[in-house]
């Protein structure tokens, strides 16, 4: 038996999408009806029977997929399941996932008045040709228009994610969308370089010489460019990818930067508790099937060992702006990082990549173009 008892988060993954976006590797289907939502539902809720009376959970996050493509009465069931299933009393942080061409003032009411406190929008853009080049299917007109139904219907925490280094995009036309995207006022916003996933439609394309990517000094310069200018305006990076005004950070995210302990439901949906780590089947049948049969869905099951345990926070706390901090780290890991990291952290920073003091080390500015090649290196024993 998986131990589930002492998650603090949870993480929904909602498989369905009216449309495959091209550079996207999330687990998703676009073929499906409401009969097929409904059952997912009540499976879902089921599978949560499975961890929930044991764990007490201070955040949620829906994510996809597509969430709000359930329509708006199953959702409703499943945030009422879920609420029974988990102590969810402790919750100061619920996220969902909103596709903009399709928010409802009425679905947003509804999620505020079941608990759902914080939105999150795929904007991606504000050009509708590098829209088009994602195969997204919605207007930037979209964006304020939800952002303003969501603020209707009581929402204060908000995100749009945004996407740079898209074929065709200069730093100019990536400087407006940051521009118009800091105007929606949301004051967290995350800002992902394109990645060409093995096997999406967008890394094919590349392939075939069809579109060509961004050249790595442009990206870098657009990474430079955020960084720079919503610092100015006071929403800094407090990781790679994302930035908050003060107060403003996801709370589940960095729980995951934390190393904490999860529980993932849903096809695909991944859990860490202590140590052990699990995926659930990333295919709708395969899970609707061990579910109903009773069987858990877990694939990938591994009980990481103290050091790859101690390795792998290490590789994601220095996502953070605050990098790694000893102190934290020996109160989660019982290891002392000065120790643990000693080779990679004297290389690295004597290549300008890693900076320090006493308390702990971080990303340099040079650093954060190959953070993925340090973060390998703590890895390795
Ligand atoms: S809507 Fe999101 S999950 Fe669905 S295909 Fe597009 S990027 Fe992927």
């Amino acid at each position: 038996m998986l131990p589930g008892g002492l998650a603090e988060g949870l993480y929904v993954h909602v498989p369905f999408c009216f449309h495959k976006c091209h550079y996207c590797d999330f687990y998703s289907i676009t073929r499906q009806d409401e009969g097929r939502m409904g059952k997912f539902v009540e499976r879902l809720l089921k599978e949560a029977e499975v961890w929930g009376s044991s764990s007490r959970i201070s955040t949620v996050f829906f994510g996809g997929g597509t969430p709000s493509l359930l329509p708006l009465e199953m959702m409703r069931k499943l945030l009422q399941g879920l609420k029974l299933r988990f102590d969810l009393s402790q919750v100061d942080e619920w996220t969902v996932e909103v596709n903009p061409a399709t928010a409802t003032l009425e679905y947003c009411q509804m999620l505020r008045e079941e608990g759902v406190n914080r939105l999150s929008f795929g904007a991606q853009s504000f050009v509708v040709a590098e829209l088009a080049t994602l195969e997204r299917h919605h207007e930037p007109r979209q964006v304020a228009e939800s952002l303003q139904l969501a603020r209707q219907a009581g929402f204060k925490r908000l995100n749009i994610d945004l996407i740079y280094a898209i074929p065709g995009q200069t730093l100019e036309s990536w400087r407006r969308s940051l521009e118009e995207g800091m105007a929606l006022g949301t004051g967290h916003m995350s800002c992902y370089g394109l990645t060409y996933e093995p096997n999406t439609p967008m890394a094919v394309k590349k392939r075939l010489g069809v579109i060509k990517g961004a050249e790595e000094s442009v990206e870098l310069e657009m990474l430079r460019h955020t960084r720079r200018r919503l610092a100015e305006v006071g929403w800094p990076a407090y990781e790679i990818s994302n930035y908050a005004k003060e107060g403003e950070e996801c709370r589940h995210n960095l729980m995951y930067w934390r190393g904490g302990n999860y529980i993932g439901l849903g096809p695909s949906g991944a859990s860490h508790v202590e140590g052990w780590r699990w995926r659930n089947r990333p295919h709708l049948r395969e899970w609707e099937e061990a579910v109903d049969e009773g069987r858990l869905a877990a694939v990938e099951v591994e009980k990481l060992s103290a050091e790859q345990r101690a390795r792998e926070l290490g590789m994601l706390m220095l996502r953070l702006r605050r990098g790694i901090n000893y102190e934290e780290f020996a109160g989660r890991t019982g290891m002392d990082a000065r120790m643990l990291f000693a080779g990679v952290v004297g290389q690295m920073t004597n290549h300008g990549l890693l900076e320090g003091d006493q308390s702990g080390f971080w990303l340099s500015e040079g650093g954060l173009a190959v953070a993925d090649a340090i973060s390998a290196e703590l890895l390795k024993g």
